[in-house]
């Protein structure tokens, strides 16, 4: 294991729902391809198994595959995992790193079980405000903590709201990008004159692969996301493939200081940064 890089104080990671990779450059997302120019990116990273947002999202706060996690289904539900979880933000906890989730509203009958669970996970602190990507991005400025250093989660709806309903590749869905690149660009703007944020945007899914407004299968537009890490200390350029979903949560705790568990089933993406020393070449070796 290398050394994490120096001196980053927060990593934003934004999961953008649905997002599936050909549609960056097929679209065009201005911001997120600024990000992609100065950070690491791929646009062939692979999500779990099945590929749905309750799925994803359980592994991106776990750090395990969904038959460990146990949620295995598009619907939020309370997890039966199949062994102990060590969740994402009780181990950045731990290190005395605090975590902030800034999600959409919920449904009033789902808030307490919404809350009940980022407690349970270890989130310090979660808005569920907004229904799209520029009004979660403007609660999270309303609260006044995007500035504060931690772990920061979003997650955006809409581009898996407008796949469904209109179809991967529809008009609809080409909007919704565009919504979504602008509050990525309002969100990085935020923390602007912090140069010790990390940004990690990601995809939970693709889309449109067997089903033209469903995601859940194994074909390739289903599977495949887009994946940019971008901020202090990462040497730009295109990743190698085969980077999982499940090197994200990885890679913040990693990057954060905190230990990775050994029982989670991803490896931070070390790749992506340049001039880490090796924490197996002892000092103390060659003073012997
Ligand atoms: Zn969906």
């Amino acid at each position: 294991m290398v050394t994490p890089p120096e001196g980053i104080a927060r990593v934003v990671l934004v999961v953008i729902d649905g997002v599936r990779a050909d549609a960056v450059p097929l679209f065009g997302m201005p911001h997120l391809e600024h990000l992609m120019a100065r950070g690491a990116w791929s646009l062939a990273a692979r999500t779990v198994t099945p590929s749905v947002t309750a799925a994803a999202m359980g592994s991106l706060l776990s750090g395990v595959r969904p038959t460990t996690h146990g949620l295995s289904t598009d619907r939020f539900c309370w997890p039966r995992p199949t062994a102990p979880l060590d969740p994402l933000p009780r181990v950045l906890g731990r290190a005395g790193v605090p975590s902030q989730a800034h999600l959409a509203r919920v449904p009033r009958a789902y808030r307490k079980l919404a809350e009940g669970f980022a407690r349970m996970v270890g989130i310090t602190h979660a808005t569920l405000q907004g229904d799209s990507a520029r009004e979660i991005v403007a609660a999270a400025e309303a609260s006044g903590r995007a500035r504060d250093d931690g772990f920061h989660l979003h997650h955006w709806p809409d581009a898996d709201r407008a796949g469904h309903a209109a179809g991967w590749t529809s008009r609809a869905y080409a909007a919704a990008l565009r919504e979504i690149d602008a509050a990525l660009g309002a969100l990085v703007q935020l923390t602007e004159d912090e140069p010790e944020t990390l940004f990690l945007v990601l995809a939970d899914h693709g889309g449109g692969g067997q089903d033209f407004r469903n995601h859940d299968s194994a074909h390739p537009h289903d599977r495949r996301i887009p994946l940019v890490v971008a901020g202090p200390q990462v040497q730009p350029g295109r990743l190698a493939d085969g980077y999982s979903l499940l090197d994200v949560p990885a890679t913040v705790a990693w990057a954060l200081g905190a230990e990775v568990p050994e029982g989670w089933h991803g490896r931070p993406i070390t790749e992506a940064f340049v001039n880490l020393p090796d924490m197996a070449t002892p000092a103390l070796a060659i003073a012997c």
